[in-house]
């Protein structure tokens, strides 16, 4: 069993190195900023494109991680589908840094349309990134975690849709996907518990992003209509799955694996 050490200790990521797809904005970003702020090297992975606005204010905040913290963050392009390429990523991650100990498999997408017309491409591509990139993210960490002998900690982010259902959703391949991912999340984490690897869901209720962002501004009345789906009555914040994020990534969390944490202001519950 691992040493006992004083709770702050145990909560701090010094010395590790983490990855976090869809890092480059919403909950992947704050949760990498959580990660670099306990003392992680991350690895913040995203699709090709331009750094928007708060990737340069992260940058600008992680300049000033005051010492003699050893968090910082690193800014990395890729996709999550391509399987070959994720594995590469992570190697050369490893290759640079020398081990990885933290994978937050958090890139998703959402796409809406009425279950009898979904479009068999869309549904496609939903499943492609939320349930294979998740794999493939999984695969290329658990791979190095593996080989170096390191006891990680391989985090997804799932969503309460994997769990719950609403009428107004219209996501029939959102849904599907995250809830492939937890039983996905679950089988992994049996089959790697013996390698010492630990493998953990996170299913955040509504949370305000650009995800939701993209429908929750243009209905209008939708927003209210929302956020009183749960009995807090509002939406969550990205920084607020940090604290799940962290727990699951530290050495807090030596004996949990295979189990799903909620993060959805008591919706799953109502
Ligand atoms: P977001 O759209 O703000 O961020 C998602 C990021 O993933 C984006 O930066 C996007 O570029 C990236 N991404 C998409 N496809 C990718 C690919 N193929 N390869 C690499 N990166 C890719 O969304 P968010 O709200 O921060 O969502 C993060 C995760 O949380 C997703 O898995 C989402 O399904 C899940 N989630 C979100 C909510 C919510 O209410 N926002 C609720 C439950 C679950």
């Amino acid at each position: 069993s691992p040493p006992q050490r004083s709770t702050p200790a145990l909560f701090s990521l010094a010395n590790r190195v983490a990855l976090v797809t869809g890092g480059h904005r919403g909950i992947g970003l704050e949760v990498a900023l959580g990660f670099a702020e306990a003392g992680a090297v991350v690895y913040c992975l995203d699709l090709p494109s331009s750094p928007d606005e708060s990737w340069r204010t992260v940058q600008s905040w992680a300049a000033s991680l005051p010492e003699p913290n050893t968090g910082r963050l690193e800014y990395v392009s890729g996709d999550v589908t391509d399987q070959k390429a994720m594995w590469e990523v992570v190697e050369k991650i490893v290759e640079k840094e020398g081990r990885i100990d933290v994978c937050m498999a958090n890139a998703g997408i959402l796409h809406k349309a009425d279950c009898l017309e979904y479009p068999a491409e869309d549904f496609k591509r939903v499943m492609d990134v939320n349930v294979a990139g998740v794999l493939f993210t999984a695969q290329a960490a658990g791979r190095q975690m593996e080989r170096l002998g390191i006891s990680g900690s391989i985090i997804m982010t799932a969503s309460m849709s994997g769990s719950i259902t609403n009428p107004n959703q219209h996501s029939i391949a959102y849904n599907t996907s995250k809830s492939a991912l937890l039983q996905m999340a679950r089988s992994m984490a049996c089959e790697l518990a013996p390698k010492g690897i630990r493998v953990n869901t996170i299913s955040p209720g509504l949370i305000y992003t650009d995800m939701t962002r993209s429908f929750l501004d243009t209905q209008p009345g939708l927003k209210e209509k929302m956020s009183a789906q749960n009995p807090m009555g509002r939406f969550g914040r990205p920084d607020e799955l940090r604290g799940a994020a962290l727990w699951l990534a530290s050495d807090g969390a030596t004996f949990c694996t295979g189990s799903d944490i909620k993060v959805d202001g008591g919706q799953c519950a109502w």
